[in-house]
């Protein structure tokens, strides 16, 4: 059997983030991705094969917790769910680090305060080179250092927005975008500012995803091994059950076996609590690190919605994604408690709505969704999912994944798009226009849309109500650590990928110190 020092497993936000950070130790590390390098090619930027066709969707099943099967969005590559993503890079509120009292109840602390993941957020925005302005918006929290790249400039149509919105009182930012963008110096930016972007794989590899900012600069050091088509299924222990002994992969048509001094599990939450449940043995009769019986539970999603205005005039926007509101994240003076964040989506284009809602428009004239798409300002809207011990994924004994889950903070997430409705009259668009986009669902089936997937393996200090101890290492196991998205306490109401980079390099940190 061949032995590492690290194994990783999954290379997106966490496992790629872990790997770039691990890598210049010189500790031989493995990492063992289910999926392949994601191809470039002109589909990549093809809204019919991205949106309509699901060509990098994955062919997996899951089941509702009534059994009906559902074809999740979720994307088996090396980097991720960043291949895909929209690359907004947004830090938790400090806030949101403490318990705050929500519309349906409490959204428990972490177990580490803003504070301490601080220095990992800003190295992460180094890292992963995000572009944004401080001290525009007001819930921002405190950081050690600007921005490492500036704001990406709003385009016209945006920045008309902007500024309706600021005479109106509120208080839009430019919000963090993880693009390689050089507005200075255009004819030498790797970023060509597209209109395929958000929900795309970026063609010339221009996006801050953890293929090309955490798999390909790891994989730069002689020590590091890179396996793809490399399922794990199984994690075994040794005779006493307190440590990862095996980690068992599914390549090339076969089973093979591989043993590390550590073994990191960042798979992403549904699938980290798959694997650990999966990993039965007679010292873990209910999965590994489940002892409190807490791998799977308090899975969230966030509530959110994406939304088109329709402007009066057209909005020639390419690249849309650059203005954040939270005037409403804390509450409003009607609704005491969190709402959330407003931030834009990708631009629609008229042959998006057709992978939406099929029933609904695959026959509409073209013109009409042109004309729609051609006035369409996008707006994105996310509300905080709050941890529910009965929302979970469970697993059966053939491996079928079932994910129950029934939506928190409805009324809030109502409240929220009510409040950005009652602002657009205001700003040059038709207020009776507001009109819900499934950008992320295409299925008709919401919990489909699991982008924003977090929690199933959540760290504390109680090993009876938490799966991993601060250090995001197993309660119950000496080797096993998790660094994705799984390990969230609370979601928040902002995008969850930066978060997960950041707390992946303050366990690389705690890895480090432990192999000298
Ligand atoms: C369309 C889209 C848009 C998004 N936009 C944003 C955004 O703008 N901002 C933001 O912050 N977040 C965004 N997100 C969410 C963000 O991408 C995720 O929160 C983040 O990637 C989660 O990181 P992770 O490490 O938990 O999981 P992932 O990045 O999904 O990585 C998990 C990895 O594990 C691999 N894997 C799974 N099972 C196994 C196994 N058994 N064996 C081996 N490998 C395995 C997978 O193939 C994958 O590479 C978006 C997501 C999507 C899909
Ligand atoms: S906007 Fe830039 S980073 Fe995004 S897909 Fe286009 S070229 Fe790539």
């Amino acid at each position: 059997m061949d032995t590492y020092d690290v194994i990783v497993i999954g290379t997106g936000a966490g496992g790629g983030t872990l790997a770039r950070h691990l890598a210049p130790s010189g500790k031989r590390i493995l990492l063992l991705e289910r999926g392949d390098w994601l191809p470039r090619e002109l589909e990549n930027w093809l809204t019919g094969s991205v949106f309509v066709d699901n060509r990098y969707v994955s062919p997996d099943t899951w089941y509702d917790h009534q059994g009906t099967p559902f074809q999740p969005g979720v994307h088996y590559f090396v980097g991720g769910a960043t291949k895909l993503y929209g690359a907004a890079l947004y830090r938790l509120r400090k806030e949101d680090f403490g318990e705050l009292t929500h519309h349906d109840g409490i959204s428990p602390a972490w177990p580490i305060s803003y504070d301490e993941l601080e220095p990992y957020y800003t190295l992460a925005e180094q890292l992963y080179e995000v572009h944004g302005a401080r001290g525009e918006d007001p819930t921002e929290p405190p950081a050690s250092g600007p921005y490492p790249h500036p704001a990406v400039s709003h385009e016209p149509r945006i920045q008309q927005l902007s500024d309706d919105l600021e005479a109106a009182g509120f208080h839009p930012f430019h919000a963090p975008c993880g693009i390689m963008l050089d507005e200075e110096n255009m004819p030498f930016s790797r970023c060509v500012r597209c209109a395929s972007c958000d929900g795309f794989p970026c063609l010339v590899h221009a996006k801050s995803d953890a293929e090309v900012l955490g798999v390909r600069p790891a994989l730069e050091h002689p020590n590091v091994t890179l396996l793809t088509n490399s399922k794990v299924v199984r994690l075994e222990t040794d005779d006493g059950g307190s440590s990862v002994a095996a980690v068992v992969v599914e390549r090339e048509g076969g089973e093979e076996r591989v043993a590390a001094d550590l073994v990191v599990v960042a798979c992403g939450a549904a699938n980290t609590a798959k694997l650990l449940l999966q990993s039965t043995s007679d010292k873990h009769p209910n999965g590994l690190a489940n002892g409190s019986d807490q791998v799977g539970r308090n899975y969230m999603f966030h509530d959110s919605t994406a939304v088109l205005a329709l402007s009066r005039e057209p909005n020639a926007t390419a690249y849309q994604k650059t203005l954040g509101l939270n005037d409403f994240y804390f509450g409003s003076d009607d609704f005491e408690y969190p709402l959330g964040n407003v931030q834009m989506v990708g631009k629609s284009q008229a042959e998006m709505f057709r992978g939406e809602r099929p029933r609904e428009t695959r026959l509409a004239p073209e013109w009409t969704l042109e004309m729609m798409a051609k006035h369409a300002i996008d707006f994105w809207l996310s509300t905080e999912d709050l941890p529910r011990p009965e929302n979970r994924v469970t697993v059966d004994g053939d491996g079928k994944l079932t994910l129950t889950y029934t939506e928190t903070n409805l009324e809030t997430k109502k409240h929220l798009y009510g409040k950005v409705k009652s602002m657009l009259g205001q700003l040059d668009m038709n207020p009776d226009h507001l009109i819900h986009r499934f950008a992320y669902m295409k299925n008709d089936i919401p919990i489909a849309g699991c982008a924003h997937q977090a929690g199933t393996a959540r760290f504390g200090t109680d090993p009876a109500s938490s799966v991993l101890n601060v250090d995001c290492r197993a309660h119950e196991l000496d080797n096993l650590y998790v660094v994705d998205t799984s390990v969230f306490p609370s979601i928040g109401a902002v995008n969850p990928a930066l978060t997960a980079m950041a707390n992946s390099l303050r366990v690389g940190d705690h890895l480090l110190e432990r192999m000298k």
